[in-house]
């Protein structure tokens, strides 16, 4: 179900209405729904419940990039989230949110050495290593700390996401992973190396997916390999199969996570011959997007109507450095007007003030819509937030969660002078 309705003719994040948000804490504001993140991991964890499978056997590892604000990583720890993270930094905001590191794995192709340090540390659960460079550089830096590091390696499955090229990463020209032709000699690499420990193996082949075959196409490739290995003697604990299922922005029609899930662990439980200490393996998955993406809204006011020659205009607050999805991937997202009006609808583009043409949020939109008015843009509580900038010197939006009539500002607005507090002037 969703979260955000109209009642009464304005639309309301659960009982809360939009114009009292923006009233309150101004805009560009993204405004999440608690009790849709909530569902959203419950979904995960349910359809891991369903499949007798506990924390030992199953892991959600939320990916961190798509929504990193502090809040939603503690309600997510505390419905017993893992997490999937991308840099250091990452690391430190999970840690600040009370999440647990020994449930903490890390991905990414350009680790640093710090980076590699700082999770050490922390004694992580797993690094998702993308080269056999890296895991010699882990090797090197867990050595200078006595430690052993935990890795899985992620395999590229060769399998076509069928997604946008920009966000597809499981083919061959990929940047990402590890060849699957190279896999068997990259694992007998990481088996002699003495402060690296085989853990597991993982994938990701992309994000916005529809339809889970080429997930479990992957899967079928990845058993393949742990077959190969646990001949070689080389026994992993777990199977990360990763992240990408999809949200509905338009007319997409995602698959359900439990049918999903469902086909996945029917998959496992038949293999079923591989064991790590007799127990059957871990699964692990690293969702961002189908949690928090349509947990999420930007909350904007259009500033000006702009009628031209050929095209009408809707020039709001919120711009391309708020919401970079549409100058980057032309990506799709709803916008509902919060007060429904009745009169004369007309085609609009909705355009941010940023000096750039690229700079759009939604093109030819019939609405009825007057200046002042506020609209939502929908869909946007995934690579929303995280992927903003301060492009044109425009401080980062407002962030606030609702639960139930309650709403809690959760990041407050960037000011002006903060933008440029770092930097110096010339002696
Ligand atoms: C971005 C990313 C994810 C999350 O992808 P979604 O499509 O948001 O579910 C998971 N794993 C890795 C390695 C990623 O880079």
């Amino acid at each position: 179900m969703s979260h955000f309705s109209y009642k009464n003719g304005a639309l309301c994040a659960e009982n809360v209405p939009l114009t009292e948000i923006a009233r309150q804490f101004g805009s560009p504001t993204y405004v999440y729904s608690k009790a849709a993140l909530v569902e959203n991991f419950s979904a995960y964890a349910n359809a891991c419940r369903e499949n007798q499978r506990d924390a030992s056997t199953a892991l959600v590892c939320y990916s961190v990039k798509s929504n990193s604000n502090i809040a939603v990583l503690d309600l997510l720890s505390k419905l017993g989230s893992g997490f999937d993270i991308v840099s250091g930094g990452e690391l430190l905001r999970v840690i600040a949110a009370g999440g647990d590191p020994s449930k903490v794995i890390f991905s990414g192709v350009g680790k640093t050495h710090e980076e590699m340090k700082l999770a050490l540390s922390h004694d992580i659960l797993c690094f998702n290593v993308e080269s056999t460079a890296e895991l010699h550089r882990l090797n090197e830096v867990a050595g200078e700390m006595g430690k052993q590091a935990p890795v899985s390696l992620r395999v590229n499955p060769n399998v076509d996401a069928k997604t946008h090229p920009y966000i597809s990463t499981g083919l061959k020209e990929n940047k990402f992973g590890i060849a699957y032709d190279e896999a068997l000699t990259a694992y007998r690499t990481a088996a002699t190396l003495p402060h690296i420990r085989v853990a597991g193996i993982d994938c990701h082949i992309g994000s916005q997916l529809l339809d889970d075959a080429p997930l479990l196409e992957a899967l079928d490739r990845l058993i393949e390999l742990v077959d190969r290995l646990t001949q070689e003697g080389i026994v992993l604990h777990h199977i990360d199969i990763g992240g990408g299922i999809g949200i509905t922005y338009d007319k997409d029609k995602p698959v359900a996570i439990g049918d999903y899930l469902g086909r996945l662990f029917a998959k496992i439980d038949k293999w079923r011959l591989h064991q790590y200490k007799g127990k059957p393996i871990q699964v692990m998955f690293e969702p961002g997007r189908s949690i928090v993406g349509n947990a999420g809204l930007l909350l904007t006011e259009v500033e000006y109507l702009k009628h031209g020659a050929a095209k009408n205009f809707a020039i709001v607050n919120a711009a391309m450095n708020d919401l970079m999805r549409p100058a980057m991937y032309e990506a799709w997202h709803g916008v509902q007007p919060v007060v429904q009006r009745v009169g004369e609808q007309k085609t609009y583009d909705i355009v941010g003030p940023v000096c750039e043409s690229g700079d759009w949020l939604a093109r030819e939109r019939s609405l009825a819509i007057e200046q002042g008015d506020l609209l939502a843009i929908m869909s946007a509580g995934a690579y929303g937030m995280t992927m903003s900038s301060n492009y044109n010197t425009r401080g980062r939006a407002a962030e606030v969660m609702v639960d139930g009539d309650q709403v809690h500002l959760i990041r407050r607005r960037e000011t002006p002078g903060e933008l440029f507090a770092l930097e110096t002037l010339l002696p």
